[in-house]
């Protein structure tokens, strides 16, 4: 059985890492064919010159001819956790050292977890690095330092420690002690942990990497504040954040929920766009809530979640698994942990799936943001300012976007926001 168990989990694994790899490959070579027309594609032309044109396809060819190299080293270095001797290494010294304290604990457990993890973090550092200091950086965007992304990661660390404790103790001893309805518990326990996470991530979690300032009184304040009154939307404040810290590239989003939601404007994104601009870039964001998605993704989700814990219910106990990759015998951190490491292979097929439906939400928040303001022509300039400003793909492979993308691309949003404008308010913006 054990064989069986490998050649399933093998084919997937190989068909996940195929479909992945020759993706990328279509993408790169339709980006380099729509280049050789040397025409800007048309919402782009009057503004973007044939430089920055340029310089987006030279940085999309960059990330593409890099993620061959990382597709094949992250997947030499999954195969090498699961079949290198790793996890039985592992799983002896979390024994052996978390024999010292009481089996209540669940101190075992917690070790195999956090040292997998730690393993997996350890190892993905290369291809971060390269990325984060070597491409960004070459494209003018990487503002941090090797100092600064140091003392994140150890800062990541420390919350990992901080917060996974709890959440590990839990899990598994939700796991051992309540019996064959555990898998229930179980998620109402990481559903509810979830929850708390979204609610102290403004005021405990984000400042720990960024400083975060109420946005100065003025025409943007006042100008959000009346937009976010005029859809109903109740907010706790709107901040700046120092995204330059990091990075050029830029963004805003909410947080929180409930009435501590709070509206986040990157440094960077304030610098980039006129007013009209930002607060369609708003009125987009207050439409996710309004229309319910986040209530919707929350739900998808959480069934999601019970799904799979539903089926690590009838693994956990199943020994051809554990001893497939090197364990000895089942044990509770033992299946959640081949769980997680198993299960990518299978759940990517849902990645498009949930793109899908991410991407109807964007055509949405775009539909709701054009009727609040009764214009589509500021959330169009926004869209393509922001493409622009970070060299964004104007041409990805249609297959490639299809899987990958959970945003339309520029050109399909800003044709759509054309046809809600056109039809409601006879708007002409050529
Ligand atoms: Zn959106």
């Amino acid at each position: 059985m054990e064989q069986v168990v490998v050649g399933l989990f093998l084919t997937f694994f190989i068909l996940e890492f195929l479909v992945e790899f020759i993706l990328n490959e279509m993408n790169i070579s339709y980006v380099r064919k729509r280049w050789v027309e040397q025409k800007i594609p048309d919402f782009f032309q009057g503004k973007m010159s044939p430089k920055d044109y340029r310089k987006s396809v030279e940085y999309t060819l960059a990330k593409g001819r890099f993620q061959r190299w990382a597709e094949v080293y992250g997947a030499l270095v999954t195969l090498f956790v699961l079949f290198g001797g790793v996890l039985p290494y592992l799983d002896w010294f979390s024994q052996h050292v978390g024999g010292r304290f009481p089996s209540t604990t669940q101190a075992a457990g917690i070790l195999f977890s956090f040292s997998t993890g730690l393993i997996f973090s350890i190892l993905s550092l290369p291809t971060d690095l390269y990325s984060t200091l070597v491409i960004e950086e070459r494209f003018g965007f990487n503002k941090t330092t090797l100092k600064l992304y140091l003392t994140d990661k150890l800062k990541g660390l420390f919350l990992g420690v901080v917060i996974g404790i709890p959440f590990l103790f839990g899990v598994l001893w939700l796991m051992e002690g309540t019996g064959s309805y555990w898998w229930l518990w179980a998620f109402f326990f990481i559903f509810a942990f979830q929850f708390l996470m979204v609610m102290i991530y403004p005021t405990l979690i984000a400042p720990l990497f960024n400083k975060f300032e109420p946005l100065r009184d003025g025409e943007l304040r006042q100008r959000i504040l009346a937009l976010a009154d005029q859809v109903g939307f109740k907010t706790d404040g709107v901040y700046t954040m120092d995204g330059s810290r990091r990075s050029a590239h830029s963004n805003a989003y909410f947080t929180g929920i409930g009435k501590t939601k709070r509206i986040v404007l990157f440094d960077t994104l304030i610098e980039q766009m006129t007013i009209d601009q930002g607060l369609a870039v708003l009125a987009h964001e207050m439409g996710h809530y309004k229309m319910k998605h986040i209530r919707r993704m929350l739900v998808i989700r959480g069934i999601c979640l019970l799904v799979g814990l539903y089926i690590l219910n009838l693994l956990v106990g199943y020994e051809p698994m554990f001893r497939a990759f090197g364990l000895e015998k089942p044990s509770n951190y033992g299946a959640l942990v081949l769980f997680s490491l198993l299960s990518g292979p299978v759940t990517f097929y849902l990645n498009p799936l949930m793109n899908f439906l991410s991407r109807k939400h964007e055509y949405e928040a775009d539909r709701f943001a054009t009727r609040t303001l009764k214009d589509g022509r500021p959330m169009e300039e926004a869209l393509i300012g922001l493409t622009v400003k970070n060299l964004s793909n104007l041409t990805p492979h249609p297959w490639y976007s299809a899987y990958h993308y959970s945003h339309p691309t520029t050109a399909e949003r800003v044709s759509a926001i054309r046809k809600v404008s056109s039809s409601e308010y006879r708007v002409s913006s050529s």
